[in-house]
C-alpha cells in the first residue's frame, strides 16, 4: 500500500468513527470524541466541522464544563440529506426518498405486469426518472441505493443472473450513474436485510444467518460483521439446497430444492388444490368469496394462528424441510443466530416454534444449544431500509469499522 493511500484509509476511518459516535452517542462534545476514540483534538475538529458543512452533524447545546467555557455539543441529523431508495422485485418496482434513519419521505409503487428483461429496465428507468425530476434540491441526495433478488455483484453493481425477471449480466449502476449523475449502489435484496438486521435490528449480531422465505426463499451471511459474498457474490442460495432426495424439478435444473416446498407460490397452490379436494376442513374458503386470487400470505399466516386445520398440515410440512436446511447450514457455519424474516414468517409465531423444535431435537448438541432462532426485529419496510443499509455501509462506512 502507497503512503498516501493509507492515509486515505487513515481518514476514512476516523471520519466513520467520528460520525459513528456522535450518531450513537450524541449529543457529545468534540472533546469526548477525541478521547473516546483516541485521535487529535485538531483531526476531530476538522472532521466535524466537513460533516457540519454536508448536513450529517449539527450543534445541539452546550454540555457541563469543569472549568472554563462549556462545550458545544454534536448530534446526529438525519434530515438534512436524504437517499433514494430503491426495491426491484418480480411483481413490482418501488421507489422512495427516506432520510438517513429510515424514515419514508415519499414512496411510488409500479406493478411490473408479468416484465421482463429489456422491458422491465425500461419501466424501472422511467419511473426512476419521472421520481427524480420532482424532487427538490438534488445535492442533498446522498446516493440512489438499489435492491434485487438474484445473483447480484455488489461490486461492478451489477445484476449478474435472474432467470425469472430475465436480467443477466445487467450494469445497472453504471447505467443510473450515467442517466442521473447521482452515485449510485447495488446489492442482492436479502443481503442487503442482513446489513439492516446489522444497522436498525434490536441485536447487532457478527455471525449470522438470515433467511427469507416470501415469493422465493434467500439468505445472507454475515461473518465477523462483514457480509460473506462468496467467489462471485452468489453466496446464500440455501433456496436451492436440496432438501428432498429425487424431489419435485427446480427451475434451476436440480431436484427437491427447499424453494419448492417452502416458499408462497407453493403453499398457494397446495391451499387451493386442498379447497377443490372434496372433505378439507379449512375456514380459509369462508374468507375468500370462492376467489383464489384473493388467498394471501397474510390471509394464510392469520389463519394458522387461529389453528386452521388445513394451514396447521401445511406450517408443519414447511417447518420440516426448512429446518432440515437450516441443521445443515448452522452445522457448516456455526453462527450465533438464525434470523428469519419474509411475509410468510412474519408474525407467524407457530412457525418460529415449530422450527426451533426440529431444530434443536436434530442439530448437534453443542452447535443447537447455541444457536439463537429469532423473527427479525426489524420493523416498517424492510426493503427500503435495507437499501439505505446498503449505502450507509457503502458510502458512509457506518459499521464497518466499529461495532454499532
Ligand atoms: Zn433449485
Amino acid at each position: 500500500m502507497t503512503l498516501e493511500k493509507k492515509v486515505h484509509l487513515i481518514q476514512a476511518m476516523n471520519r466513520s468513527n467520528i460520525l459513528n459516535l456522535i450518531r450513537l452517542e450524541g449529543p457529545i462534545s468534540k472533546r469526548a470524541v477525541a478521547k473516546r476514540i483516541q485521535v487529535s483534538p485538531t483531526t476531530v475538529n476538522s472532521i466535524v466541522s466537513d460533516l457540519m458543512r454536508e448536513g450529517f452533524v449539527k450543534e445541539k447545546g452546550v454540555g457541563y464544563s469543569t472549568g472554563g467555557r462549556k462545550p458545544v455539543l454534536y448530534t446526529f441529523d438525519p434530515d438534512v440529506n436524504f437517499v433514494i431508495a430503491v426495491s426491484l422485485s418480480n411483481s413490482s418496482i418501488r421507489i422512495a426518498s427516506l432520510n438517513l434513519n429510515g424514515d419514508i419521505k415519499e414512496i411510488k409503487t409500479h406493478a411490473t405486469e408479468k416484465r421482463q428483461g429489456r422491458a422491465y429496465i425500461e419501466l424501472f428507468l422511467n419511473a426512476l426518472t419521472l421520481f427524480v425530476e420532482h424532487l427538490e434540491d438534488l445535492s442533498r441526495c446522498v446516493g440512489i441505493s438499489i435492491i434485487a433478488p438474484g445473483v447480484v455483484d455488489a461490486k461492478r453493481g451489477v445484476i449478474k443472473y435472474n432467470a425469472r425477471l430475465a436480467l443477466f449480466e445487467v450494469g445497472i449502476k453504471k447505467l443510473v450513474e450515467e442517466t442521473f449523475g447521482i452515485t449510485t449502489f447495488l446489492d442482492n435484496d436479502t443481503h442487503s436485510f442482513v446489513i439492516a438486521e446489522r444497522y436498525f435490528g434490536a441485536d447487532a449480531y457478527r455471525n449470522l444467518l438470515y433467511i427469507t422465505v416470501g415469493e422465493g426463499v434467500g439468505s445472507g451471511i454475515l461473518v465477523n460483521g462483514e457480509i460473506y459474498r462468496g467467489h462471485s457474490g452468489s453466496s446464500g442460495e440455501i433456496g436451492h439446497m436440496a432438501v428432498v432426495q429425487g424431489g419435485a424439478p427446480c427451475s434451476c435444473g436440480n431436484k427437491g430444492c427447499l424453494e419448492n416446498y417452502v416458499s408462497w407460490p407453493t403453499i398457494h397452490s397446495k391451499i387451493v388444490s386442498a379447497l377443490l379436494t372434496q372433505g378439507v376442513e379449512t375456514s380459509i374458503s369462508a374468507h375468500i368469496d370462492g376467489d383464489f386470487n384473493s388467498i394471501t400470505p397474510e390471509l394464510f399466516v392469520e389463519a394458522v394462528e387461529e389453528g386452521d386445520p388445513l394451514s396447521m398440515q401445511l406450517i408443519e410440512e414447511m417447518a420440516e424441510y426448512l429446518s432440515v436446511a437450516i441443521v445443515n447450514a448452522v452445522h457448516l457455519l456455526n453462527p450465533e443466530a438464525v434470523v428469519l424474516s419474509g411475509e410468510l414468517v412474519q408474525g407467524n409465531e407457530t412457525l418460529l416454534a415449530l422450527v426451533r423444535e426440529k431444530v434443536s431435537r436434530r442439530a448437534l448438541p453443542s452447535v443447537g444449544a447455541n444457536v439463537g432462532i429469532h423473527m427479525t426485529s426489524l420493523r416498517g419496510d424492510i426493503e427500503m431500509l435495507g437499501a439505505l443499509s446498503v449505502l450507509l455501509q457503502e458510502e458512509m462506512h457506518v459499521g464497518r469499522y466499529s461495532r454499532l
